[in-house]
């Protein structure tokens, strides 16, 4: 592998120095490292001819371009303008599909005629319901090619086309160098790993992901390359992860005490959940060892995810520690207060609360008591990271809702303590486990995922601008019942003064055909003081009714709310509506969730909502969110993250890989810690150069 980072591309026949220029810019091939694992985006079949019936049920043939042999039956042309499309009828007699062309449409017409046999050949896709090819290309049966069955397709820039760089260039390139080399690639992975994982090998991989036979060994080539990038990636972060364990001394936390007894015994109205108990079992685990612990805990809307934090706490105060829980708003702040003064009033813990607006007595009372060492949970937003805040004896912190806390955020904590706090970052936006293993590698991860029994699920519908009528009489039943109700509207930057104007008139509208209800209003632009003074007018019940943006996503909860009418829902992620839906459905009357949108929505768009009403499941809907949209789009994630760029595995659609390349890891480290054994020596070396030269590609940008 060394010597190949070593061989220049423009030695290669065919490519010379102009071109080794051009792909070094456009693609960042340099040398014959690069080249190889420039992988196809896609491949063409030429080896066999598809039905189009066995196309209807075939899995991969969106990633391959496959073809089709019959004639046409008829063409049409639909539409107008912009949006005229020709769509040509084609069977082969087993079944039949729509040939779409949206350019050319005249050039098309006169060059195919119905009746006539022709190959077609491209990439089958559904379009509602329907088997449909887009702009295929269309030849005569007797140029069928008997000499490359598979062909593999190469990304390319405009750039590239331009000089008449394509992707037989490309692939002829690859082919010249692979038959020039004396002897096969040697085997990066630790012999161990590719045998318990039934891996092909590298060599064997490398050429057959780009010259492959069959569809069989293509698929095994490609799931050993996205392996190795992912083990890669898994071993590089469970190094790094158990080195600064073992760096970074924690405070011992192994006794179980009076107040942690004293509140399970006393003060728990209900039984913990099973995975309430054992992430509680996991937490404890780990900061009983005099490790520090960086945890975070991911749990759906309403799993329990406070009560755990508290009892976390309670390990940390048995211990003699304090500890401090901080959430990203005063709202939210406030709310924990109260819960969790409410919880552990019988055992005369002391708690107090600290945000901007918090009282110059208060603070006093809180400063003195925090170094005195008195004050057990410091409840808090922000304001707990002024420089003035110190603890006596700081050894646990709890972080409600992430993705609002920075690294530096962090940071800032752990220099109030002599040693670093333990850590636990609480979050609701469930994002599939396989992800959080590679983009939070360096955590641990604990997961609730069961619900406190006897939730009544929220029901969920689609309604259409058109149904109005509809949804003020539900909207009205519930009023008069006496429950609340909220509206909710979006607001994004991009779109903000829309988006605002929206919103007032929303929440104008929404006053005049629910009088005499009364409506508060809140939105992102609004001063905190003013926002917090509406949100109180909802959640003490004054206001019936509650116009909001998205600033109610977090936490708020006001059980009496049974109602959520969400507006132009289709802009809006899954994971973000799962958040908003999780406002309602917290006492223990049946509640609603309404998702309003305009009539005329995609058919993808109305997938996705669907997917709303069909589950309530946080984690589901998580891993459908990325599957549609990339996990790049996820909140709180990126895949910036990744010590190396991926260039074959893909986070949001290899998850089971992620999963086996994880454990390998784990098993790997667990019996050669630093890589030092003979046997991994090969893999040792091909880890630190990928991610040397990652580390060299970072300074070059
Ligand atoms: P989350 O923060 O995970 O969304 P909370 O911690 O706010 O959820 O808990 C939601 C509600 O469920 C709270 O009213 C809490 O008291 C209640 N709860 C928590 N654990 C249990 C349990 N084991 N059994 C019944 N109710 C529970
Ligand atoms: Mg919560």
């Amino acid at each position: 592998m060394l010597s190949l980072r070593r061989f220049d591309i423009q030695y290669i026949k065919g490519i010379g120095p102009t071109r080794a220029r051009l792909l070094g810019n456009e693609l960042g091939i340099h040398n014959a490292y690069d080249l190889l694992h420039h992988f196809p985006t896609s491949y063409i079949d030429r080896s066999k001819i598809y039905s189009i019936r066995s196309l209807q049920s075939i899995g991969d043939a969106e990633f391959v371009t496959v073809q089709v042999r019959g004639r046409f039956v008829s063409f049409n042309v639909l539409g107008e303008g912009a949006k005229m499309r020709l769509i040509g009828l084609f069977t082969d007699g087993t079944a039949t599909m729509d040939v779409v062309w949206f350019k050319g449409i005249r050039e098309i017409r006169k060059h195919l005629r119905a009746g006539e046999e022709y190959v077609v050949f491209g990439k089958p896709a559904r379009f509602n319901g329907t088997l449909q090819m887009a702009h295929p290309e269309i030849d005569a049966p007797t140029i069928l090619s008997n000499t490359v069955s598979v062909r593999a397709v190469y990304p390319l820039t405009e750039r590239l086309r331009q000089r008449n760089i394509d992707s037989r260039v490309i692939h002829g390139a690859i082919i010249t160098l692979l038959s020039s080399l004396k002897k096969p690639l040697s085997e990066t992975l630790p012999e161990s790993v590719v045998r318990s994982n039934s891996l092909m090998d590298l060599d064997q991989a490398i050429r057959t992901v780009h010259i492959p036979s069959d569809a069989q060994s293509l698929k095994a080539a490609r799931h050993r390359l996205k392996f190795e990038e992912l083990f890669c990636i898994q071993t590089d972060m469970l190094m790094r992860s158990r080195r600064r364990k073992a760096a970074t001394d924690g405070y011992p936390m192994p006794h179980i005490g009076r107040w942690f007894n004293d509140f399970y015994h006393q003060c728990l109205p209900f039984e913990l959940t099973g995975a309430q108990k054992r992430v509680i079992k996991e937490i404890h685990a780990d900061i009983a060892k005099g490790r520090q612990m960086n945890r975070l805990v991911q749990g759906d809307v309403g799993s329990g995810k406070t009560l755990v934090a508290l009892m976390a706490m309670l390990l940390a105060i048995d211990n003699g520690y304090q500890t401090c829980l901080m959430a990203p708003t005063e709202i939210l702040a406030g709310q924990h207060f109260a819960t969790i003064s409410t919880l552990a009033s019988k055992i005369g813990l002391n708690i107090r609360l600290l945000t901007g607006s918090t009282r110059a007595r208060e603070r006093r009372i809180i400063d003195s008591e925090l170094r005195d060492g008195s004050l057990h949970i410091l409840v808090g937003t922000h304001a707990v990271l002024e420089d003035r805040v110190t603890f006596a004896r700081l050894g646990f912190v709890v972080i409600d809702e992430q993705h609002r806390f920075g690294v530096a955020q962090r940071a800032r904590l752990w220099k109030k303590s002599e040693r670093p706090p333990h850590v636990l970052v609480m979050t609701a936006t469930p994002i599939p486990r396989t992800l959080a293993m590679t983009v939070y590698g360096d955590l641990d991860i604990s997961v609730i995922d069961e619900l406190p029994p006897g939730r009544i699920p929220v029901t969920t519908v689609l309604r259409y601008d058109n149904q109005r009528d509809r949804v003020r009489s539900a909207v009205m039943s519930q009023l008069s019942a006496g429950h609340q109700v909220y509206f909710v509207y979006p607001l994004v930057e991009e779109n903000e003064k829309l988006d605002l104007r929206s919103v007032t008139e929303g929440f104008e509208a929404v006053s005049e055909t629910y009088a005499p209800y009364k409506v508060a209003f809140v939105h992102g632009r609004m001063k905190p003081a003013e926002k917090d003074a509406q949100m109180e007018l909802f959640a003490s019940g004054q206001a019936h009714i509650l116009v909001a943006t998205t600033v109610i996503e977090v936490g708020v909860n006001v059980p009496s709310a049974t109602t959520m009418v969400i507006e132009n829902a289709e802009r809006f992620g899954l994971s973000q509506l799962h958040q908003l839906r999780g406002r309602v459905g917290r006492g223990a009357d049946k509640s609603f969730c309404v998702l309003m949108t305009k009539h005329a929505i995609s058919a993808d768009t109305r997938r996705r909502l669907e997917i709303m009403t069909s589950t309530s499941d946080g984690f589901v809907i998580a891993e459908a969110d990325m599957q549609m949209r990339g996990p790049g789009d996820i909140e709180g994630t990126a895949q910036s993250g990744l010590p190396f760029d991926l260039r074959i595995a893909d986070l949001a659609r290899d998850g089971i890989i992620i999963g086996q390349a994880r454990s390998a890891a784990e098993m790997l480290i667990d019996t050669d810690p630093e890589l030092s054994s003979p046997a991994n020596r090969n893999f040792a070396l091909a880890l630190r150069d990928i991610l040397g030269r990652a580390t060299d590609w970072s300074r070059i940008s």
